[in-house]
Order: C-alpha cells, then sequence, then structure tokens
C-alpha cells in the first residue's frame, strides 16, 4: 500500500515537476535513475533499436521500488517458414519488448507490443533452418515514464522449412495401368508416390520430381489408391510435405455390343463385341477375356482390303481377335467357305512351296506362308512376294507372314468358317502395316522356325 501511494505521488510529482517544489528527494533521485532507460512509447524506434533492458528496475534510496512485470517465455514453435513466441506476463505491465538473437550475435530489440493482453507474436523475418533464440521484457508505462521488467527466460527455435503442397491430384485409368496426375503449389524437389490396394496398407511406390505417374502395376478391374507427398531438399536435408488424400482408381475393361448396321462392311447385319479400356480405346489382346476351351474362331477376308480379321463367336457374337496383312488374287472367290485340309508344308502353283496351308476351297484356295522356292526350305522365300503382302497378287490363294499362317495352322481346325468379302466400309481393326525386308532376306521374319537367321544376322 505504501508503494503505491508512493507512486501516486511520484506520478503527480512528475506530472507537475516545473511548478511543485516540494517534490521529495528519493522521487528526483528515482527520476535521475531512470532517465538512461525512459522512453516515450511511440517514438521513433531507431532509438529503440539501442536501448537496452535494465535486469531490474530498483530505485534506490528507501523502500521506493517501480519494478515492471515479469515475462515467462512459454515456447517458440516454427510454423511455415516463421516463429510463434508465446508467454505470459505477472506484475506491472503495459506492454513487452521483445529481443532476439542468432549464435554469434548480441540480442536486438525486434519488436515492441503495446498491448498488454497480446501475449503471442510471430517473427516472419526469419530464415528457413536458422535458430533464433528470443527473450521478452516487460515494460510498465506510468505518468509518461517507462520501467522495464526482468528478461524473461529465453528459448531457441531453428525455423522449419515450408514444403510445397499438392493440388488436383487425380488418377485416371490409361490401359492397363493408371495415370496420377497433380499440380503444385510453393517449393518442391519431388514426390514420393504411394499406393494401397483394397484392404492394405499404403506402401511407398516410386519418388518422381515430376508432376504425374504412370502405374503400369496394375490388374484390370481391381481398385488401388494413391497418395502424394511433395518433398523438398534443402542443405542435403530432405523435408516433407503433406500428404495428399488418398485418391483411387480403376482400369477396367468394358464390354461393348455393336450391331453393324454399315451396309459396306463385311460384317453388315452382324453383332461386333469389343472389349475396351476406359478411355475408349479396343483392347488389342481380347482373347484374354475369353474362355479358351470353348472358343471356336470365324475368320474374315476383306479381299479388296488385303486383310483377315479372326473373330471369336462369343454369345452369337463376333470378337476380333486378330488381324492379319494377306494378299489374296484377283481369282480368289467371294463366299462362305470351311477349312477343309490342312498341310505343313504344301506343294502350290510354281512350283512352289508353302507353309502352314489350310485349305479355304475344296478347288485349291489356301491360307498360307509366302512361299519358298525349293521343297520344305524356309530359308528360300520369295522376298519379292513377302513385299507384296498387301496387294492383290496372288493366283487365288491368301498368302500370309508365317505367324499367321502358323496361327490359322493351329487355331482353326477343319470345319472353321471363312468368309471372303470385298467391303470398304467398318473394320474393327486397322490394315496392319508390316516392314519391307532386303533382298538378301529370303526367309520370313516372323517365322519361328527361321528366327536363328534374323538372330544371325541381326536384323530383326
Ligand atoms: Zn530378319
Amino acid at each position: 500500500m505504501k508503494g503505491i501511494k508512493l507512486r501516486r505521488m511520484l506520478g503527480m510529482a512528475l506530472l507537475t515537476a516545473t511548478v511543485v517544489t516540494a517534490i521529495p528527494v528519493m522521487a528526483f533521485a528515482e527520476q535521475t535513475e531512470q532517465t538512461g532507460q525512459t522512453e516515450q512509447v511511440g517514438e521513433n524506434t531507431g532509438e529503440e533499436e539501442s536501448s537496452t533492458p535494465s535486469q531490474e528496475t530498483v530505485i534506490t534510496g528507501p523502500a521506493v521500488v517501480i519494478t515492471a512485470g515479469k515475462a515467462k517465455l512459454l515456447s517458440v514453435t516454427s510454423a511455415d517458414e516463421k516463429l510463434k513466441l508465446k508467454w505470459k506476463a505477472s506484475g506491472r505491465v503495459t506492454g513487452y519488448v521483445i529481443y532476439r538473437k542468432t549464435s554469434g550475435t548480441e540480442y536486438k530489440k525486434i519488436k515492441t507490443i503495446r498491448d498488454k493482453d497480446q501475449l503471442t507474436y510471430t517473427d516472419k523475418h526469419v530464415t528457413p533452418l536458422k535458430t533464433y533464440r528470443y527473450k521478452i521484457v516487460c515494460f510498465y508505462k506510468e505518468d509518461g515514464k517507462i520501467y522495464y521488467g526482468a528478461n524473461s527466460n529465453p528459448i531457441s527455435c531453428k525455423v522449419g522449412i515450408k514444403v510445397g503442397t499438392i493440388k488436383a491430384f487425380e488418377v485416371k485409368a490409361v490401359k492397363i495401368s493408371l495415370q496420377l496426375k497433380w499440380k503444385k503449389k510453393g517449393n518442391v524437389t519431388g514426390y514420393f508416390i504411394y499406393k494401397k490396394e483394397k484392404k492394405g496398407e499404403y506402401k511407398r511406390i516410386a519418388k518422381v520430381t515430376e508432376k504425374k505417374y504412370l502405374d503400369e502395376k496394375v490388374f484390370l478391374n481391381k481398385k488401388y489408391a494413391y497418395k502424394v507427398r511433395p518433398y523438398l531438399k534443402k542443405d542435403g536435408r530432405v523435408f516433407f510435405g503433406e500428404y495428399t488424400k488418398g485418391v483411387s482408381g480403376k482400369a477396367d475393361v468394358k464390354a461393348v455390343k455393336r450391331k453393324i448396321t454399315d451396309k459396306n462392311s463385311g460384317l453388315y447385319g452382324k453383332t461386333v463385341l469389343t472389349y475396351e479400356y476406359n478411355d475408349g480405346t479396343m483392347v488389342s489382346d481380347p482373347e484374354k477375356y475369353l474362355d479358351k476351351k470353348d472358343v471356336s474362331y470365324v475368320m474374315y477376308i476383306n479381299k479388296s482390303r488385303q486383310m483377315v480379321t479372326a473373330y471369336a463367336q462369343v454369345d452369337k457374337c463376333l470378337v476380333p481377335v486378330k488381324v492379319f496383312i494377306c494378299s489374296p488374287g484377283n481369282a480368289t472367290p467371294l463366299g462362305t467357305f470351311h477349312l477343309n485340309l490342312k498341310y505343313r508344308w504344301h506343294e502350290l502353283m510354281g512350283p512352289c512351296w508353302g507353309q502352314y496351308c489350310s485349305r479355304i476351297t475344296t478347288d485349291g484356295v489356301y491360307f498360307h506362308s509366302i512361299f519358298s522356292s525349293k521343297p520344305n526350305d524356309n530359308k528360300t522365300m520369295s522376298v519379292s512376294a513377302y513385299n507384296k503382302l498387301g496387294t492383290t497378287c496372288s493366283h487365288g490363294c491368301v498368302r500370309l507372314q508365317a505367324y499367321a499362317a502358323k496361327w490359322i495352322y493351329e487355331n482353326c481346325p477343319i470345319g472353321t468358317t471363312v468368309v471372303i468379302y470385298n467391303g470398304s466400309g467398318y473394320e474393327p481393326f486397322k490394315k496392319p502395316v508390316i516392314g519391307k525386308v532386303p533382298y538378301w532376306h529370303t526367309w520370313d521374319p516372323t517365322d519361328d522356325t527361321a528366327k536363328y537367321l534374323c538372330k544371325e544376322h541381326k536384323c530383326h
């Protein structure tokens, strides 16, 4: 009580210093003592920079002490490349002065807070990964004079680093793979990709620097979930950002039935069943969706376009499974036929010899490989005939690459339906394009039994 009374007296004395003469000596003493540490709050801050707080505001003299309160620094935490200070204070407080230092330097005043109820401060002027040490000093203002409290405890904190974030993360099926794409905001060096199967845990599967990732290790019709986490490399260290939310995707194949209404198609009136990926492209190897044991094939030869399509018959639909380039002849008849004879090798008109012969008509129109000039000799293939594949140039047989003739020979038993037509309309597959072979390449590069020659010549 005594102290407060005295303080009031002092205050009055200070206010009226010029007119009041009977001021107790101790008041003057205090005034003198305080001068060095007195400042006008709100005055130019440059001056504040140089002032250092006293450990305690002590009034020497008989028992009159004015002491500003003391702050206790509670925490300094790093978030978003800023440091946040929290403190509490006790005693007489008008505001706070925040001091900061870095290793090997002196404390400098960085902020004066003139609100005793403000108990946090965010220091934005910091450098990532640098450590700062803080202390807080309370000040107390009365009668135009400022009294400083003792230093608070110091707390050091290292500034973290803000790793950029990921936006617009999406997973889309592209055939039998899943394409991950995203955008980024802020500083990112790269990304970690995490993947999860239905009931499993997320596992890291890749580290990329691009803003996309194609996961080809997926099964059809199976759902996978993904997360992406950005990272930032700085000073040889890796800092992790936030995970994205899990986004799932599935690569599936749909069976699409089409009734062919194109009158220019050899398939007019038929129903074609194709398997398509999510992006609408046709599965190129649909046979794996078919039950091999039950599959029977129908061969369609588009004579005018020199291509052969193999269809599997499924539920009264035709599933296109293979397409081959061929060379029919003008004499190739149109109509519906059934395979009726097979030869591994057979003498053809020429004389010449063909491999994998499957007879289409009873009067000698065959599917067969490009002919050889010597009996049963796959090293004497006619290069010019091979290079003419895709044109109409045979005597009536349907010439094929060796692998195609072999496929028909092995997969289309006697009795298999063969339809020969001229059609400019719908075909499920495009006509294949094949490379030509040089004059010395007297064997079919698709012939399994001549592969060793390509290997020797390092040509295919
Ligand atoms: Zn070759």
